[in-house]
Formats: structure tokens, sequence, C-alpha cells
């Protein structure tokens, strides 16, 4: 199937790290906030042309510039040509508004989650002067 290579590829500054003819798949930030015992997080979803569904990636908010791109070991079934090489991931520039706000959500997020828990433990005086 040779229409793997026809999926365009948006040009910007970061995206020129995609080298030609990979695959690259542009897809939407999926905020889901977290539970009692487990972070919020920000997922990539891209559409699979030959899954025909969309396969999900961590999407790390140092990695979140909205123009930028990543390598991934492939989620697709194994009739896939991209199981063994994988694939590009970026975000979709047609959703430039959602990305940026489930970016946002994320963010926030985590700075809730920071407050109380980051405060410094203090130390007891005592502590300094033993030994
Ligand atoms: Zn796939």
């Amino acid at each position: 199937m040779s229409e793997a290579t026809a999926i365009p590829v948006p040009s910007s500054p970061t995206r020129r790290r995609v080298p030609a003819g990979a695959p690259l798949l542009v897809g939407r930030l999926v905020f889901a906030p977290g539970r009692r015992c487990s972070p919020p997080t920000l997922t990539l979803h891209v559409w699979c042309p030959y899954c025909r569904r969309a396969h999900c990636h961590g999407w790390p908010d140092a990695e979140a510039r909205l123009t930028d791109v990543g390598h991934r070991a492939a989620h697709c079934d194994d009739a896939s040509p991209w199981r063994r090489g994988g694939y590009w991931i970026g975000l979709d520039p047609a959703a430039l508004g959602p990305n940026r706000k489930a970016r946002e959500e994320y963010r926030r997020a985590e700075r809730a989650d920071d407050s109380p828990a980051s405060e410094p433990i203090p130390v007891p005086m005592e502590d300094k002067y033993v030994g």
C-alpha cells in the first residue's frame, strides 16, 4: 500500500525533524483529570488510516509545543507497515484551539495537584546538632 507516504506533513520548523517519507499522524490532545491515586494526564489521539481507529499516546507537557513532533512505537495491528518502524505524531494544526485548551487544563490541574504536597517538610531544630 502506497498511501502511507501520501499523508501530508504540515510544514513548520519543528516538523522538519520528520524524515522525508516517514509517516506523521496528527491528532488532538485529550486531557484527563487525575483521580485520587493517579496524576492528571495529557494524551494525543491520532487517527491511523491502516487500523482505521485512533491510537493514543502519552504527550508529556514539555513536548507539547503546539508544532512539535515525536517518534513513537506504533500501536498498530500486525497488518500495518508501521508496526516495525513506528511513526511520528504531532498536534493537528486544524485543532489548534482544542489542543491549546486541553494543554491549559492539564497545566492548571498539575499546578493544583502540586500545591498542598509540595510544601517543604520542616526539619526539626535538634537534628542539626546531632553527631
Ligand atoms: Zn495503526
